[in-house]
């Protein structure tokens, strides 16, 4: 099975399960797992921060990053299309008691630092939540956005007295693809959540770094929201291998995306709407997609019309470059047979 649904699919390989299996283990709640302790530290000096937090996902660190910056009856300012806003169930509203303040996305996938300002909530007067944080996401749908517009954000909210956080869930990516370090990308940011359980290929995992303060903070919170794990360096041990053997190879799912996108093009049938890093998206017209969606299948290729007619498609670890070519080939099989 060729599975382009998401990068989320990759399974852990021989080496990893070895890795996982060989993990020195403790009790993490009481801060004894070394494999954890070790991976917050390789994670925070990847990113250029102080300290990290491990969490079982990327939902979990971003809240705890959240309310570790906010309280009850504050506001973060956050894109439209933000998975922090859109994709985490509500959950800074819902339980963290913070509101969301949805900015529209100019076309490069930023949040114009013109609409960021309107949005901000005049200080002391009562009517008005809080505002406290600004939250960006970078890769954000697969794109990269734009260091000098990051750098220019950050210096913007915190002129404002406002933390800054990134979802860089992708932010490997980010850098695989423009040659720029983790930390480097990082830097305009107070708190960074890094998952590990996308293209870097572990099982499970994120880890939030920051400053030591905002660290202990979002401990305090991972542990009310259920996230205190126990022996989880078993988990750690397998995003520390991820750290060490699948950042380099990430440039290999770009280049597999482009290929992908190229291929795709050329079929009467399909749209290319875009690719960036690791993902493209397609459309085809509205009465094909079901039937397509079940064709691929039936040829051993999964794909996941997420957008209506729309598609996004994903390559990751378990994608080579002859699966993206057997993938083309279906799509072309299937809209031969619709001539
Ligand atoms: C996947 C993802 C997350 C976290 O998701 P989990 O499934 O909870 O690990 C956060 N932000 C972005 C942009 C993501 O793609």
């Amino acid at each position: 099975m060729i599975d382009l649904r998401s990068d989320t699919v990759t399974r852990p390989g021989a080496a990893m399960r070895a890795a996982m299996a060989a993990a020195e283990v403790g009790d993490d709640v009481m801060g004894d797992d070394p494999s954890v302790l070790r991976l917050q530290a390789r994670t925070a000096e990847c990113a250029g921060k102080e300290a990290g937090l491990f969490f079982p996902t990327g939902t979990q660190s971003n809240l705890a990053g959240i309310m570790a910056h906010c309280g009850r009856g504050d506001e973060y300012l956050v894109g439209q299309l933000a998975h922090t806003y859109k994709y985490e169930g509500g959950g800074a509203a819902v339980l963290g008691s913070i509101q969301p303040q949805p900015i529209e996305h100019a076309d490069d996938g930023s949040l114009p630092i013109a609409r960021l300002a309107a949005a901000i909530k005049p200080l002391g007067d009562p009517h008005y939540a809080r505002t406290r944080l600004l939250a960006l996401e970078n890769t954000c749908h697969g794109r990269v956005i734009p260091q000098d517009y990051i750098v220019e954000a950050a210096a913007f909210a915190r002129r404002h007295e406002l933390g800054v956080h990134l979802d860089g869930a992708r932010v490997c990516n980010a850098a695989a693809a423009t040659g720029k370090s983790i930390a480097d990308l990082c830097a305009p940011f107070d708190t960074v959540s890094i998952c590990f359980s996308k293209g870097l290929g572990a099982p499970v995992g994120s880890v939030l770094v920051g400053s030591r303060a905002l660290i202990d903070g979002a401990r305090r919170w991972r542990k009310v929201l259920g996230g205190g794990m126990r022996q989880s360096g078993v988990l750690a041990a397998a995003a520390l291998y991820a750290l060490e053997n699948n950042l380099q190879r990430l440039a290999q799912d770009h280049a597999n995306a482009e290929r992908l996108a190229r291929g795709l093009a050329e079929i009467e049938g399909v749209t290319v709407n875009g690719q960036a890093t690791n993902m493209v998206f397609v459309s085809v017209a509205p009465e094909h997609s079901a039937p397509l969606g079940a064709y691929a299948a039936g040829q051993g290729l999964a794909i996941n019309p997420v957008y209506g007619a729309a598609m996004r498609l994903v390559t990751h670890l378990d994608v080579s470059e002859a699966d993206v070519d057997r993938a083309v080939g279906i799509f072309k099989s299937y809209f031969a047979t619709q001539a």
